[in-house]
C-alpha cells in the first residue's frame, strides 16, 4: 500500500521570515496524520524550517542539488550540505530548472544517483511534456525517455525511494489543471514504464505524484485516481491555510 505524499514546492518564493511566519501558522493546523508532507524550500529557508519543524512529520526539501560533494562549483550546493542541515527530500529535474538552468536528464541522472546515495534524503524526481509535445501526442514517448534517461544506472531499491512527479508543463502557474483523467492516464502510463525497467514489484511500491495548478477544490478528484499518489504544488502551497487544506483532501 502507498501512502500518500503531498509536497509543496515553493520555488523562489519567501524569505527567512516569510519562512518563519509560514511555519508558525503550519504547523498548528491539524492535519491529517494519513498523509506524508514535506516542504521544498530556497537553501537560506532551510535551516528555520527544520528548526521550526523539528519534533513534527513536517519534512523539509531542498529544490535542487549539485552531483559532486564539494569543489569549484561557485553558486552551487551540495548533498553534505543539505544533509548537515537536516534535509530530507530534494526535488530534482523540476522543469523550470530544465526550461532556463540547462539541466538535463545526463545531470538529472548524476543528482538522482548522489542523492540515491545518502539513505536520509529522498529524491523526488520531476518529469513531463511540454505544451507542444502533447499537441503533437508526443507526451508519453517524451515522458518515457525522461524516466528511462534519468533512471539509467539505478537499481531496483534506488527505483523504488525516488518520488516521481508528473508534472505536465503546460498545466504549472497556469491555473490550467491536467484533468484527474489526464493526470491518471500519464502517472498510470509512468508506472508501466517503471514496470517494463524494473517489474511489479517496484512499480507498484513507486510513489507518483501529480504536480500542476493543484488547488484545494482539486485536490480530492486528483487523488482519487488510482496511480496517482499525491501531488507536488506550487503556488497553492505558499500560504499555509490553502496547503493544509489541500493536505486535509479527505475531510
Ligand atoms: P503550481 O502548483 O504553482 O502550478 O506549480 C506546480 C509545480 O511546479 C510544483 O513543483
Amino acid at each position: 500500500l502507498r501512502v500518500p505524499f503531498i509536497g509543496g514546492n515553493w520555488k523562489m518564493f519567501k524569505t527567512i521570515s516569510e519562512a518563519k511566519a509560514f511555519a508558525e501558522v503550519f504547523r498548528e493546523i491539524p492535519r491529517n496524520p494519513g498523509v506524508r508532507t514535506a516542504i521544498c524550500a530556497p537553501f537560506l529557508d532551510i535551516p528555520v524550517l527544520t528548526e521550526m519543524f523539528a519534533g513534527t512529520d513536517i519534512g523539509v526539501g531542498a529544490e535542487n542539488v549539485h552531483f559532486e560533494d564539494e569543489g569549484a562549483f561557485t553558486g552551487e550546493i551540495s548533498l553534505p550540505m543539505l544533509k548537515e542541515a537536516g534535509v530530507g527530500y530534494c526535488v530534482i529535474g523540476h522543469s523550470e530548472r530544465r526550461q532556463y538552468f540547462n539541466e538535463t536528464d545526463e545531470t538529472v541522472n548524476r543528482k538522482l544517483k548522489k542523492v540515491l546515495s545518502e539513505s536520509s534524503i529522498t529524491p523526488i524526481l520531476c518529469v513531463g511534456e511540454n505544451l507542444k509535445q502533447r499537441e503533437a501526442g508526443n507526451e508519453k514517448s517524451v515522458v518515457s525517455g525522461q524516466i528511462e534517461k534519468d533512471f539509467d544506472g539505478l537499481t531496483p531499491e534506488q527505483a523504488k525511494k525516488t518520488v516521481i512527479a508528473y508534472e505536465p508543463i503546460w498545466a504549472i502557474g497556469t491555473g490550467k489543471t491536467a484533468t484527474p483523467e489526464q493526470a491518471e492516464e500519464m502517472c498510470g502510463f509512468i508506472r508501466e514504464t517503471v514496470k517494463s525497467i524494473y517489474g511489479g514489484a517496484v512499480s507498484e511500491s513507486v510513489i507518483i505524484q501529480y504536480g500542476g495548478s493543484v488547488k484545494p477544490k482539486n485536490v480530492k478528484e486528483i487523488m482519487a485516481k488510482p496511480d496517482i499518489d499525491g501531488a507536488l504544488v506550487g503556488g497553492a502551497s505558499l500560504d499555509p491555510e490553502q496547503f493544509a487544506a489541500i493536505l486535509n483532501y479527505m475531510e
